[in-house]
C-alpha cells in the first residue's frame, strides 16, 4: 500500500482536518497521480455534512481533481509519466452493462465507484477523493487535460463543466435558442460559458444585482434578479431551456411558466430538502422536467477538448488546504467567484 495524506471530515458535524491514509499499490492498468489542484463542489459540502443521507466517515471529499502522472502500471497505454490528467466524480464501474459500454458509466446498472463517499467494485473498500496528495486510478477512468488550460482552472471542469455540458448538449442548446441559468455559482458560471460557446442567448437568474457585471463578462446576454416579479411577467414562454443549478430549496414552478411549449427544465442542483411544485405550469404546455447526472468518460473528454478549443475554463479562487472549512462557509453564503480550488502544494 501507498501512504498518503489529505483532509477528511471525521463526521457530519466536525470540520475537515488533516488525515493520513493509504492508496492501493499501482496495478498493471493503474495511474498514480500527484494531485496539484482540487475544486470544491457544493456536493462536497452536502456530503461532508451528510445532507443527502448515508454518508460514510472519515470522508476525504473532492471530485474535481487535476494533477500530473507520477507512475504508470505495466499495461497502461493511454498515459505517460509527466502528463497532465484529471479525475472526475467516479473512479470505476462494472464495465459490462449497457451504460458502461456506452461510456455513460455514471448510470452503471451494477455499481458506480464514486470518487469518494463510495466503495470500489468490491463494494467494501472505501474510496477517498481529491483533497489529498496522491490518487491511484485505473487508466480508463482518467481524463487528459488538453494543453492550454491552466491546471487550476481545469479542475472545476471535471464536475461543474461536465454536469452542465452534458444536459445542454442533450437538450439541444445552441444557436437560435434561449437558455436560462438559475444560480450563478460553480455550475452556473460554467453553464453560462458553455451555453454561450454553443451559441445560445443566455440569461442568468440570480438573487441580487451583485453578480450582474460578472454574468455579462462570462457570456450572458441578459441578467434578471429572481425577486423581480415584473421580470417573470415579461419573460413568459421565453426560453427553450432552463438549467437549475441552485443548491437550496426554493420555488421552482414560477420558472416553468418562462418555458415555451415543449420547453425543458433541467434540474442539476440537489438541495438537502425536497422541492415542491405545482403541476399545472408543467402540464399546460407539455413542458419537461428532467434531471441530469454529471457525464460519462467519453463525453467528459469531449467537454475538455471543447473547452480547450473555445479557450474556456473556470473562474477560480485558489486557496490553501487549511482554508477549506472557511471556504465551505463562504460557499454556503454564495460568496465565491466562481469556484474555490484547493492548492495541494499547501498541504
Ligand atoms: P454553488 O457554487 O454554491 O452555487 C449554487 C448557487 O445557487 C449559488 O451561487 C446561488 O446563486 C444559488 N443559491 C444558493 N442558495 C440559494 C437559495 N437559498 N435560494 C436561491 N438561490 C440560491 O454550488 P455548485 O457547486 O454550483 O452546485 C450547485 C448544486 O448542484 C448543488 O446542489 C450540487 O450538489 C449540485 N450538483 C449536481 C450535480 C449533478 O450531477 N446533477 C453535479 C455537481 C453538483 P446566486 O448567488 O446567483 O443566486
Ligand atoms: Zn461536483
Ligand atoms: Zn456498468
Amino acid at each position: 500500500m501507498l501512504k498518503t495524506s489529505g483532509y477528511a471530515a471525521p463526521s457530519a458535524r466536525a470540520p475537515l482536518q488533516p488525515f493520513s491514509f493509504e492508496r492501493r499499490d499501482v496495478g498493471p492498468r493503474d495511474v498514480l497521480i500527484d494531485i496539484r489542484y482540487c475544486g470544491i463542489c457544493h456536493s462536497d459540502l452536502h456530503q461532508a455534512r451528510d445532507e443527502w443521507g448515508g454518508a460514510a466517515f472519515p470522508m476525504v471529499p473532492g471530485h474535481e481533481v487535476v494533477g500530473v502522472v507520477a507512475k504508470i502500471g505495466k499495461k497502461v497505454k493511454k498515459f505517460r509519466v509527466g502528463q497532465a490528467v484529471g479525475v472526475g466524480c467516479f473512479v470505476d464501474s462494472c464495465r459490462k452493462c449497457h451504460y458502461c459500454k456506452m461510456s455513460e458509466q455514471q448510470f452503471c446498472e451494477n455499481h458506480v465507484s464514486f470518487t469518494y463517499n463510495s466503495t470500489e467494485q468490491d463494494r467494501l473498500t472505501p474510496t477517498f477523493g481529491g483533497y489529498s496528495k496522491q490518487m491511484v486510478v485505473d487508466e480508463n477512468y482518467v481524463l487528459r487535460i488538453p494543453p492550454g488550460i491552466p491546471l487550476q482552472r481545469a479542475a472545476p471542469l471535471l464536475c461543474a463543466g461536465i454536469t452542465t455540458y452534458a444536459p445542454l448538449r442533450q437538450w439541444g442548446v445552441g444557436k437560435g435558442t434561449r437558455l436560462g441559468v438559475l444560480g450563478l455559482g460553480g455550475l452556473g458560471h460554467m453553464a453560462v460559458k458553455i451555453g454561450a460557446a454553443l451559441g445560445a442567448e443566455v440569461t442568468v437568474f440570480s438573487r441580487s444585482e451583485e453578480k450582474k457585471k460578472d454574468a455579462k463578462r462570462l457570456g450572458a446576454a441578459r441578467f434578471l434578479v429572481t425577486a423581480n416579479a415584473k421580470a417573470f411577467e415579461d419573460h413568459q414562454q421565453y426560453f427553450e431551456t432552463i438549467i437549475d443549478t441552485v443548491s437550496a430549496k426554493r420555488p421552482v414552478d414560477p420558472y416553468f411558466e418562462l418555458l415555451k411549449t415543449d420547453g425543458t427544465y433541467i434540474l442539476v442542483g440537489v438541495p438537502e430538502h425536497p422541492l415542491e411544485l405545482k403541476a399545472m405550469p408543467l402540464i399546460s404546455r407539455r413542458r419537461k422536467l428532467v434531471g441530469s447526472l454529471i457525464g460519462g468518460i467519453a463525453q467528459t473528454q469531449e467537454m475538455l477538448n471543447f473547452c480547450a478549443r473555445k479557450k474556456l475554463a473556470a473562474d477560480v479562487e485558489v486557496i490553501a488546504m487549511r482554508e477549506v472549512n472557511a471556504a465551505y462557509e463562504r460557499l454556503l453564503k454564495g460568496d465565491v467567484r466562481y469556484r474555490f480550488v484547493l492548492d495541494l502544494a499547501t498541504l
